[in-house]
């Protein structure tokens, strides 16, 4: 028989989401019981998390300001028929600093790290020493729930963060650089210049398919920076993902297949932009929302995570309409061209695209003109809507 540890909020993995709603909850309500199990040694795992500041309000920043590695007051996009320069702020997270932020703030009994949850309901957590936690509410952010329920295409890429001897002359990040030969879907390298002798590049693919090629992606990478003269280097830190992009499916199936009634967040919500896959400003945006509440039972922040997550997946329609575009009207080694044409579009609209927030005009612009794809396929994919899908 293992321990039983009664508590007023435990969270089901310390990843990016369950961080968040950890530091929002210590920071409005100090004498709740809050504890936080990860299977993990470290908090975050092996992770660098970007974002654009807009994406944020300010009560989001404020969260997330002391996690902040690396910010940049501008980006670049480079493609074949044109290259930009954007004012629009980017800033990354590390999971270093946030297992440290997090260890900091929280008392050290609210971190169980190295504990795998084998069970868990709407009011509990068990882990596979038997240790048992009960509380008014379990919070479920382990990541991805079955994404058999989504009709999904898929962004991958692998990541290494190099040093370079005599530095690599860049000074902002390239957060496309599509001028490469397109290969498995969209293709484009991903670079942030972290010092004048540091910097991260990442070989990206939207792709029909999720099989990662490591090697072969590193191979690529070692082109790209031997191309850009950057021979003398050293591999510092790798990573690799592969992240759903959401072309359509069944909400309540994806949100039902990790259990009935449990309060969930991050990916296991549904909760990411549907084009760039990225989580970060819904996981801040919902950590701060439950840290407003004052009402902890299991079946009242259920219902009010659930009716969030099915509202932005609701009003995430178009997302999901433009990324069947891509991947079902585009033949795959032309789909560069639409987000080379994207990016010839206003600045505040494509700020508006990344935080997920378009209006009805800027979804217009986006569609108006002549799309670089099949108008009949296109026209097709206007029309899909599968019964029991939105
Ligand atoms: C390499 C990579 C880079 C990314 N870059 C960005 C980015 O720049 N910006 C952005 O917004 N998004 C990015 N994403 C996408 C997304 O934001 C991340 O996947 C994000 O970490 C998702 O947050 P989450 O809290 O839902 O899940 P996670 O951060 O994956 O957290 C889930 C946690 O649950 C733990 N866990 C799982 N199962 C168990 C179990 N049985 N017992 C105990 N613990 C368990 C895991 O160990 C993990 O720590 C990236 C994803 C990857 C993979």
């Amino acid at each position: 028989m293992g321990r039983t540890i009664k508590c007023d909020v435990v969270i089901a993995g310390g990843g990016l989401s369950g961080c968040l709603v950890a530091l929002a909850l210590q920071a409005r309500h100090p004498s709740l019981d809050v504890r936080l199990v990860e299977q993990g040694e470290r908090l975050g795992g092996n992770h660098l998390w970007s974002f654009f500041e807009q994406d944020l309000d300010p009560a989001g920043l404020a969260l997330v300001a002391p996690l902040i590695s690396h910010g940049w007051d501008g980006y670049e996009v480079r493609f074949p028929t044109r290259s930009r320069e954007l004012g629009s702020a980017y800033r990354s997270v590390r999971s270093d600093q946030l297992d440290h932020h997090v260890r900091a703030m929280l008392p050290p009994n609210a971190i169980l790290t190295g504990a795998h949850i084998v069970e868990l309901g709407p009011r509990h957590v068990e882990t596979r020493d038997g240790t048992r936690f009960e509380a008014r509410s379990a919070i479920d952010a382990r990541g991805a729930g079955e994404l058999g329920h989504l009709d999904l295409g898929w962004q991958k890429f692998v990541g290494q963060e190099f040093t370079v001897a005599g530095g690599h002359g860049r000074s902002r990040p390239v957060i496309m650089d599509a001028n490469i030969p397109q290969i498995d879907g969209y293709r484009f390298v991903y670079t942030l210049p972290f010092t004048s002798d540091t910097i991260l590049v990442e070989d990206t693919y939207y792709a029909d398919d999720p099989v990662l090629d490591h090697a072969l992606l590193a191979g690529r990478i070692a082109d790209y920076a031997d191309r850009h003269g950057w021979h003398r280097r050293t591999v510092v830190r790798q990573e690799a993902g592969v992240l759903p992009v959401a072309l359509g499916g069944n909400f309540d199936g994806y949100w039902r297949s990790t259990g009935q009634g449990v309060p969930k967040v991050g990916v296991r919500a549904g909760l990411f932009h549907p084009t760039t896959s990225y989580s970060l400003p819904d996981a801040v945006r919902i950590a701060l929302l439950i840290a407003d509440r004052r009402d902890f039972s299991a079946t009242t922040l259920h219902d009010a995570l659930y009716g969030e997550a099915r509202q932005r997946w609701r009003e995430r329609r178009f997302y999901r309409l433009l990324d069947r575009m891509m991947f079902r009207a585009a033949e795959p080694d032309a789909r560069f061209r639409i987000m080379a044409r994207f990016y010839g579009l206003d600045a505040t609209l494509i700020e508006r695209f990344y935080a997920a927030r378009s209006t009805g005009w800027d979804k217009a612009r986006i569609l108006m003109g002549r799309p670089p794809v099949s108008i009949w396929r296109a026209l097709g994919q206007l029309l899909e809507r599968k019964k029991g899908q939105f």
